[in-house]
């Protein structure tokens, strides 16, 4: 892909980053669940003089002059927003999701109010309560986790919500490869008197293909990134469903004043552009076969990863992710086999796992999904090859454990690293990755 020109002449040195960050996308399987590859028409508006211009506030109603095109453009984005989810309402300015998720919890809650969500290590989001995170600091946050079999425990969350009483509960996270169960969550925010809200970030590319359940006739809120699934510029939505303007007639106004001008300036346009663009390509019926095609990609590729012995959370995969149990490698060895599949071509991300034996930074499973190289065309054949592949590049952390003493890790970790790096078997394998992705080119 061409590079820009005008940023070789004026900045060589950022110039030259951008050449290997592309040719490392080009070259890579990229795995990790939460990226995508977004089109060329969604770059070309991300990209575009819609930078230079102010237009806080919303269509028809601005602070600022000469916004008779932007008027026009966020108008666009919404009516297609509130078309492909199903829903009356939608803002297309939050920033991203991070943002989007701040400005819910700011129109409907006080500080110091009970929220829920799905626990951290149990695959939530930080934005969802996480003690880390700015929610979990001005809101008392009552996690609800998942069981030891990966799935959620409703009966946990039902129990804590009646007991605590929140004001916002949140379905939907970062790390959950089953149906989320909106139906169900619904019934326990109703019997405890609380808004849901379901963050649909990961699977909203799914949700608007039918390919998983909508959660529109379930939640009073939906928040999306659109960079995911969605596979859109980095920014974010809310949306108020039916459901929710029945409960609060004045919700979409609440949401609309808390993102401005209660939280954020100036709408970024250029993004707006290209989610309206994203939103278009997503009601396609090539979408909905690429969504399909996620899916089928995760399911061979958890079928292939089961037969030759690895064991999977959940035991395989409803949607676009899997989570590696590396608990037989043992404890932290999520550690090992990022940087192991990283050698032999494969960028994916350590994480948690239920009953994690050990931390969020040294965990003991591995998360991956299939947006991306379903993008550049890949389909269930080349699921095998990835899974002989990821298989291959395991066998190459058997021999590491990580130091129980947290004072010999670093050590202990970098020398790891170093011979992971220059593992002969490793870098076979990254060959065969390599010839997988010259076979199926990105933005050809
Ligand atoms: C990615 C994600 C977010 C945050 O989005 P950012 O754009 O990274 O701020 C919020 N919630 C969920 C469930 C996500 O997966």
């Amino acid at each position: 892909m061409k590079i820009g020109e005008h940023i070789k002449a004026r900045d060589p040195k950022i110039y030259e980053e951008l050449v290997k960050e592309s040719e490392r996308q080009q070259n890579s399987l990229e795995m990790i669940p939460s990226e995508n590859f977004a089109s060329e028409a969604v770059m070309e508006a991300s990209g575009s003089i819609l930078t230079n211009k102010y237009s806080e506030g919303y269509p028809h109603h601005r602070y600022y002059g000469g916004n008779q095109f932007i008027d026009n453009i966020e108008s666009i984005a919404i009516e297609r927003a509130k078309k492909l989810f199903g829903v009356p309402h939608a803002n297309v300015q939050p920033y991203s999701g991070s943002p989007a998720n701040l400005e819910v919890y700011l129109s409907l809650c006080s500080p110091g109010d009970v929220i829920m969500g799905q626990n951290l290590t149990d695959g939530g989001h930080l934005t969802h309560g996480f003690k880390t995170s700015v929610t979990g600091k001005i809101f008392k946050s009552i996690p609800y986790h998942v069981k030891p079999d990966g799935f959620i425990d409703i009966e946990e969350a039902r129990r804590l919500a009646m007991e605590h009483k929140p004001k916002l509960i949140w379905v939907g996270s970062t790390s959950y490869m089953r149906e989320f169960p909106f139906e169900e969550f619904s019934k326990i925010a109703e019997e405890c008197g609380a808004y849901l809200a379901a963050d649909i970030s990961h699977i909203s590319g799914l949700v608007v293909s039918g390919v998983h359940k909508s959660p529109s006739n379930y939640a009073d809120i939906i928040t999306t990134t659109t960079h995911k699934t969605l596979r859109g510029p980095r920014g974010a939505i809310i949306m108020v469903t039916e459901k929710g303007l029945k409960k609060d007639p004045l919700l979409a106004e609440k949401i609309d004043k808390t993102v401005f001008p209660g939280m954020q300036g100036g709408p970024h346009d250029h993004t707006t552009a290209a989610i309206a663009i994203a939103l278009l390509e997503a009601s396609s019926p090539e979408f909905a076969e690429y969504s399909r095609q996620i899916v089928r990609n995760a399911k061979a590729l958890a079928s292939a990863l089961t037969s030759k012995g690895i064991k999977l959370v959940t035991g395989g995969t409803d949607n676009h992710l899997l989570l590696i149990d590396l608990k037989s490698f043992g404890k932290g060895s999520g550690v090992f086999a990022q940087e192991a599949l990283e050698s032999a071509g494969i960028t994916t991300n350590k994480n948690t796992i239920p009953e994690e034996p050990s931390s969020p930074f040294f965990p003991t499973g591995i998360r991956m999904g299939t947006p991306a190289i379903t993008t550049r065309g890949m389909k269930e054949k080349q699921m095998d090859e990835i899974a002989s592949i990821i298989a291959g590049a395991l066998e190459e952390i058997r021999g590491y454990s990580l130091p129980e003493n947290r004072e010999e890790r670093h050590a202990y970790l970098e020398k790891a690293f170093g011979e992971l790096r220059e593992n002969k078997n490793l870098e076979d394998l990254r060959k065969r990755s390599e010839a997988l992705c010259r076979e199926f080119p990105l933005y050809p």
